[in-house]
């Protein structure tokens, strides 16, 4: 197994008081150094304008790459970017890409991409709730184009809706997106309705679900549904916000929950994609937490 991760991804500084602050990566980088040091860690590379073109406009692009101005400068009221942003922005998307190739080539079934910026409310267009490039939607993509696979499936268990990884692939069938999230959260939305060109499936959980409706819903519909897709490579949205001690959110699952949804998937990328996944990180905003569950998620994926 790979990791892929950046000290440029802890220079990325949103302003004090903000959840999405470098100290989730530091505690992130320590439990997977600590219980999984002897992994193949590498430096991610920074994304190419053609990787980040695939899904991005040029002009969001451009708001991204902006690096002439000092203090804090906000994309939206939740997305900020400060000088050092913008490499950030381009690590993160590059592991994604590298983590892909890596995985395609052969060297190694399995990669863990630990970035930050997270990606998956960025859209095509412009930068949303603490994302500034789709970090998820770049590999995917890449996936597709250079790799000519047919089937990648993205997997996103964050506890928020990723709207842009939907957005971005909606009308695109190479890409499969299964998401659960929490009902009545940001984005607000992530319907069960949205279907996209029937590549799209979302599943609400009301605030206080829990482990035993979490994997229930998993088990019996989304499970089956990644299965009958097939896909030839999985990847995953791995956010961590759905835990109890999250402040962001309310669906109150365990860290074994997030071990347990691992190994399922593992087994079916095992019977369908030759055992390979690309995991990156996305939210979670409890150290203790995050630290607990990415390193059980590596745990199930070596
Ligand atoms: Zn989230």
């Amino acid at each position: 197994m790979i990791i892929f991760t950046h000290p440029a991804c802890l220079a990325h500084d949103p302003g004090p008081e903000h959840p999405e602050r470098p100290a989730r990566l530091e505690v992130v980088l320590e439990a997977l150094r600590r219980d999984h040091g002897d992994l193949d860690w590498r430096e991610a590379p920074t994304a190419k304008l053609g990787d980040l073109r695939r899904v991005h406009s040029q002009a969001h692009v451009d708001a991204v790459m902006e690096q002439d101005f000092a203090g804090y400068r906000m994309l939206d009221p939740d997305t900020v970017m400060c000088p050092d942003s913008r490499a950030a922005a381009l690590r993160a998307a590059g592991a994604a890409v590298a983590a892909v190739d890596a995985v395609m080539d052969g060297q190694d079934p399995i990669a863990f991409c630990a970035v930050r910026p997270p990606g998956h409310h960025a859209t095509g267009e412009a930068a949303m709730g603490f994302c500034l490039l789709n970090n998820i939607a770049v590999g995917a993509a890449h996936a597709c184009d250079k790799h000519r696979l047919e089937r990648v499936a993205v997997v996103d268990f964050d506890v928020h809706h990723g709207n842009g990884t939907q957005a971005i692939f909606f009308q695109d069938p190479r890409v499969a997106y299964f998401s659960s999230h929490e009902s009545g959260l940001f984005p607000y939305t992530g319907a069960p309705s949205e279907r996209g060109a029937g590549n799209v499936m979302n599943a609400l959980l009301p605030p206080g679900s829990g482990s035993f409706n979490f994997r229930n819903l998993w088990e019996d519909q989304m499970l089956p549904a990644i299965e009958a897709f097939r896909p030839q490579l999985l990847m995953i949205s791995a956010g961590f916000d759905a835990h109890m001690r999250d402040p962001l959110a309310d669906i109150m699952l365990e860290t074994e929950d997030f071990a347990w949804l691992t190994r399922r998937l593992r087994q079916i990328a095992t019977s369908h994609a030759s055992g390979r996944i690309v995991s990156l990180l996305e939210g979670g905003y409890d150290l203790e937490a995050l630290r607990e569950c990415s390193a059980a998620h590596v745990a199930e994926l070596r």
